[in-house]
């Protein structure tokens, strides 16, 4: 099937999630969820704003550690201030890709800085493969140029799309990037058919084949495509942020901060990490001011995969 139109849209709705901290501001998440775990490597989506920080309390993450996966912090107002056990010191600006890859192990803490008024963006963790799962820490930024064209513009902070490609390496084929559209404009893009691919809906009514995502929908697009077509169905400009990739086959575990393969791969890290809250596996977070947090309790039963694409 190469006729895009006819693929069927899984419609994923966000749960309201809070991030944790006295004062914790509160995330629609849309990945992972029980009928889909990944797009591609994508595993986690949380979509949160447009939050008045004197009201929300803005972002607090204490120093916490990952495993098996890359964080990729993307806003489209305010700033956070990024610090990592690499030694980055970095600010996540609007239209700036910043990816840390926690391979190993890596911890970060992220704060809202106090320029910050309205906080809103998007967080996203992609998968590593198994022959990565262990990969050295690693901080990346890139600011990509926006591609406009008649109606939209698109900005390709991973992979390739619309003439653009993005420097920034990953471990398996994918795709990341931000589009906003004209009221009622339609753009059609040019996708790889091998990807599966996700529309996430920040605002704006947009419809996707025959199917329509309200805000804070994530549209589900099965491999097969080899074209997308998004159309702005309001009196706004819609902004949608394009997740693609291969579908990853390998099941993965996942639970708070960590990716691994079995219950084992988790245990560990967490042992690890409440040994000593920053020792030579995740490393300290320079510049902090405050404890790092500690891990909750895994739970009483062994963790099991996650569940694959249907
Ligand atoms: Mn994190």
């Amino acid at each position: 099937m190469s006729d895009s139109e006819a693929a069927p849209v899984d419609v994923l709705t966000p749960r309201d999630v809070p991030l944790g901290g006295p004062r914790s501001m509160t995330v629609r998440r849309t990945l992972p969820q029980r009928t889909r775990s990944l797009i591609g490597a994508w595993c986690f989506a949380d979509h949160y704003g447009p939050d008045d920080v004197a009201r929300s309390g803005g972002m607090e993450v204490p120093p916490h550690p990952h495993t098996g996966l890359q964080t990729v912090s993307w806003l489209f107002s305010g700033e956070i201030e990024h610090r990592d056990s690499l030694g980055s010191h970095a600010y996540v600006r609007p239209g700036e890709l910043n990816l840390m890859t926690g391979g190993h192990g890596i911890s970060h803490s992220e704060v809202s800085t106090a320029r910050t008024t309205v906080l809103h963006g998007v967080q996203l963790w992609v998968a590593l493969p198994g022959e990565h799962l262990h990969a050295e820490r690693d901080f990346q930024h890139h600011v990509p140029e926006p591609v406009r064209t008649d109606g939209s513009q698109i900005r390709v902070f991973l992979g390739t799309l619309a003439g653009t490609s993005s420097p920034v390496r990953t471990f398996t084929p994918l795709l990341g990037a931000e589009i906003t559209l004209e009221p009622h404009a339609t753009l059609t893009l040019a996708v790889d058919a091998g990807f599966e691919h996700g529309v996430l809906v920040d605002q704006g009514r947009v419809r996707v084949a025959d199917t329509s995502l309200n805000p804070a929908e994530l549209g589900y697009v099965p491999t097969g495509a080899d074209t997308l077509t998004l159309v702005n169905e309001s009196d706004v400009t819609a902004r949608t942020i394009l997740l693609g990739g291969t579908p990853f086959e390998e099941e993965i575990v996942m639970w708070w901060n960590f990716i691994g393969r079995d219950h084992e791969d988790i245990a560990r890290a967490r042992e690890d990490w409440m040994k000593e809250l920053g020792g030579p596996r995740f490393g300290e977070v320079p510049g902090y001011d405050g404890a790092p947090l500690p891990a909750p309790e895994l739970p009483s039963v062994p963790l099991k995969p996650r569940a694959r694409a249907r």
